[in-house]
């Protein structure tokens, strides 16, 4: 979530934006036994019941897992002995472990810099106000689409995350959470990585989040934004996916946006609103949709009269988020006078619209941000070649 400054912009050299590659990238290549934390509930049962145990030992082994958040499976009460013996075997319990942290100064911004099995780091970011917590969680390490001022977009992609390391940032957030009493309320997947291009993870992910004999997160409560992923908003809207759907704009015409967003090349804007208004009349939900408001590029009373103009009429809400600058993008946020007077212009369409607070200001809250920091940090202590 992009939710802050980063701490010293400085000079900020332009980088060439990532690739865009749209290949599927591949999961993290695996010969280990099958992670547990990568399996929905009935892929779980159709596990166990491969090896001849009833359902009943599946939700046992899934409340230990979910409820009492077990961290290894002597933990797990009541397990037989004979399956805790054929699990050990089979199978195995990831965590992820903090690789670096950072505290904004209020104390309400903790952002995480979590390493995976093979070494990749991922951002989550926990944000903690009036005692509800939000998480904003990574989907991939980096991402393939290239918006130009994002962080994670300057770094390219990486590859998917698996199910289990998405649902890993939730549950490692819910131990920090767990020592000072306090719930999570909020999920939202708009950390490193474009949900829809790894679908399937996402969305199994999201299953085991809501499961009712797990974690039993209500489902108003996740949010996923895509950059505008059009197959995937049509995949969601024909499955009722437990989500609430954030589209990222940026630019109201097709070549405005694409300069920024380069997979707007790949998605147009007709095809885009064609699907949006699908998800919509489908799922008879609202449809967010976020605008990174950047000084002179995308936010004058004009480009707000043209994004009136695409979203009037239409169960949409729109949030503006002031540009976090970023090392490789050369553009500034938008001043609050600007902020406001585009938010005006939308209400003149009849387009509601929310400021996104910026938090974590002094500790490289926008996603991204913190991994490249720290990667630019460790890349100046190692030594240099004689
Ligand atoms: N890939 C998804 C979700 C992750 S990005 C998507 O693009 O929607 C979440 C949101 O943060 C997007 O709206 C994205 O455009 C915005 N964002 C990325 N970098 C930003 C920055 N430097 N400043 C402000 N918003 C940014
Ligand atoms: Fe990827 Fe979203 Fe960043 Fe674009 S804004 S590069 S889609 S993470």
């Amino acid at each position: 979530m992009h939710t802050g400054w980063e701490s010293s912009p400085g000079p900020r050299p332009r980088v060439t934006p990532a690739r865009v590659c749209y290949l599927e990238a591949l999961a993290m290549p695996s010969d280990t036994p099958t992670n547990l934390y990568d399996l929905t509930r009935p892929a779980l049962g159709a596990l166990l019941s491969d090896w001849g145990f009833r359902p009943h030992h599946r939700d046992l082994l899934w409340t230990g897992l979910y409820r009492q958040q077990a961290r290894a499976l002597d933990e797990v009460e009541g397990l037989r002995p004979d399956l805790r013996d054929t699990l050990r075997e089979r199978t195995r319990l990831s965590h992820l472990s903090t690789h670096h942290e950072a505290f904004s100064s209020d104390g309400h911004t903790h952002k995480l810099l979590l390493r995976l099995e093979d070494g990749q780091t991922i951002e989550t970011v926990l944000m903690r106000f009036k005692g509800r917590a939000t998480v904003c969680i990574s989907t991939q390490a980096g991402c393939a689409m290239g918006c130009v001022f994002c962080a994670t977009g300057q770094m390219g992609l990486s590859r998917h995350l698996t199910p289990g390391e998405i649902v890993g940032q939730i549950l490692h957030v819910r131990r920090i959470l767990r020592e000072t009493g306090e719930s999570l309320r909020n999920v939202v997947l708009m950390g490193m990585g474009e949900p829809l291009h790894n679908y399937d993870n996402t969305l199994a992910a999201v299953d085991v989040l809501v499961d009712p004999l797990g974690l039993a997160m209500g489902p108003r409560f996740i949010t996923l934004s895509t950059v505008g992923v059009v197959p995937g908003i049509r995949r969601l809207a024909d499955e009722d996916r437990p989500v609430q759907l954030a589209v990222s704009l940026h630019g109201a015409t097709d070549a405005e946006r694409a300069a920024l967003v380069p997979a707007g090349r790949r998605w147009p804007l007709d095809e885009l609103m064609d699907a949006c208004r699908y998800y919509i009349a489908r799922r008879k939900r609202r449809i967010f949709f976020e605008w990174t408001l950047i000084a002179g590029r995308n936010d004058t009373s004009e480009h707000a009269h043209t994004l009136g103009a695409l979203l009037g009429g239409m169960d949409a809400h729109v949030n503006v988020i002031p540009l976090n600058p970023t090392v490789g993008y050369d553009g500034d946020p938008s001043q609050p006078a600007s902020v406001r007077a585009f938010q005006d212009v939308l209400m003149s369409h009849g387009v509601p619209s929310t400021v996104r607070q910026r938090r974590g200001i002094d500790i490289d809250a926008g996603c991204g941000q913190l991994k490249s920091t720290v990667e630019r940090r460790s890349r100046r202590s190692l030594p240099t070649s004689p």
